[in-house]
């Protein structure tokens, strides 16, 4: 088997918001192949960027566009192409959008791999550990506690049992702080599950104070108070808070969450697939699980990657929770034909070969805006 095609497609809807999340547009690589197969993946980054990636025509030895390196190729080495595309695009890739287009390829890879053997990914990677994982909401902040509080009571009344709330306006002003908790608390009530992303806001000594001030709620999780380079600042305040620190989300690959767990920065990892993929975020998963930290997957994009998030965290043995976007974007809710997400909180780990989803290429088709192969 052979891949003789990769081709790169950009969707974009109709109204992008001026808002912080990814949902709003999508790129994907479909990889195809002599005997009629075809992988999807797709990338959590600028898409236009990530497509340059793809399509980048060879410059040098160490400075190649990743289609020019995978034609040709047997798409069930995935390791192998992994590193080889790791090498040769070492002059621009190595961190960031290189390895978040490379995560796009390692996706349609396994979902190759799937398809060819007619197994599902998770089983791929050793066999799942969940059936189905409790599923969070995640959603933004309100202006202010009281539309926190309501949209909190809105996913609470939809079956959620855990939501959490992200970005603008946290950060400046500990009072209006102190008032989204506040309100997040009340919405999801008490027995729920909060969780707060605070979207990188502060110093160590300041998040210090806040993570004190939210622990009177009863957060299960502060994620990214601290700007994402700043491992030391982790180390300094997961060591101090009263309530475990997250982040992740923004690393690519190995390389990039090296540091982290080598320092014992953090006390949940969330690996992002659209900028892992399923090679690097394997190895990921064994190095925290060894070093006896949790994992959590991020997803904010569409349901491929949702899909392929709960391939992947079905087969980490502590998950305890699942990403759960819900965001209201028609990307989310139409690009597949089949629904990933959670129904009475819970989300269901797909069982057909690959992926387990299938292009709604309807979909696709109205909303392309560039496409290459
Ligand atoms: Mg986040």
């Amino acid at each position: 088997m052979k891949i003789t095609e990769v081709v790169c497609q950009i969707l974009r809807i109709e109204n992008v918001a001026a808002k912080t999340a990814s949902c709003q547009d999508a790129v994907l690589v479909r990889v195809r192949t002599d005997t009629g197969l075809e992988g999807i993946g797709e990338a959590d980054s600028s898409p236009e960027v990530v497509k340059a990636i793809i399509d980048a025509p060879f410059s040098h030895n160490i400075a190649c566009g990743l289609r020019e390196l995978l034609i040709g190729e047997n798409p069930l080495e995935t390791e192998r192409l992994w590193q080889k595309m790791y090498r040769r695009t070492m002059y621009f890739g190595r961190k960031g959008v290189g390895i978040t287009a490379m995560a796009a390829v390692d996706m349609a890879l396994w979902d190759l791999k799937g398809k060819h053997f007619g197994e599902p990914i998770h089983r791929l990677l050793g066999g799942k550990q969940h059936d189905r994982i409790l599923a969070y909401a995640s959603i933004l902040f309100g202006r202010d506690g009281a539309e926190t509080k309501s949209i909190g009571e809105r996913w609470r009344a939809a079956g959620y049992k855990a939501v959490k709330f992200g970005w603008e306006p946290m950060g400046p002003c500990e009072a209006l702080d102190r008032e989204l908790v506040r309100g997040a608390r009340a919405g999801i009530g008490d027995a729920g599950v909060v969780l707060i992303d605070a979207g990188c806001v502060w110093d160590a000594r300041t998040a210090q104070r806040r993570a004190q001030a939210f622990a009177e709620q009863r957060i299960e999780w502060l994620e990214e108070p601290l700007r994402q380079d700043d491992v030391e600042g982790y180390r300094w305040l997961r060591n101090r808070s009263p309530v475990p620190i997250a982040a992740g989300e923004g690393e690519c690959g190995r390389e990039s969450f090296r540091p982290f767990i080598e320092r014992q920065a953090l006390d949940v990892y969330q690996v992002d697939l659209a900028r892992n993929g399923f090679s690097d975020a394997s190895y990921i998963r064994a190095r925290v699980e060894e070093a006896g930290a949790r994992l959590c997957n991020h997803c904010y994009t569409s349901p491929l990657t949702a899909a392929a998030s709960l391939h992947w965290l079905s087969t980490c043995r502590d998950a305890f929770l699942f990403e759960d976007c819900v965001e209201d974007s028609p990307l989310r809710h139409e690009l597949t034909l089949e629904k990933v997400q959670a129904e009475d909180g819970w989300i269901a780990v797909p069982d057909r070969p690959g992926l387990g989803v299938t292009l709604n290429e309807d979909f696709v088709r109205d909303h392309l805006v560039s496409e290459s192969r």
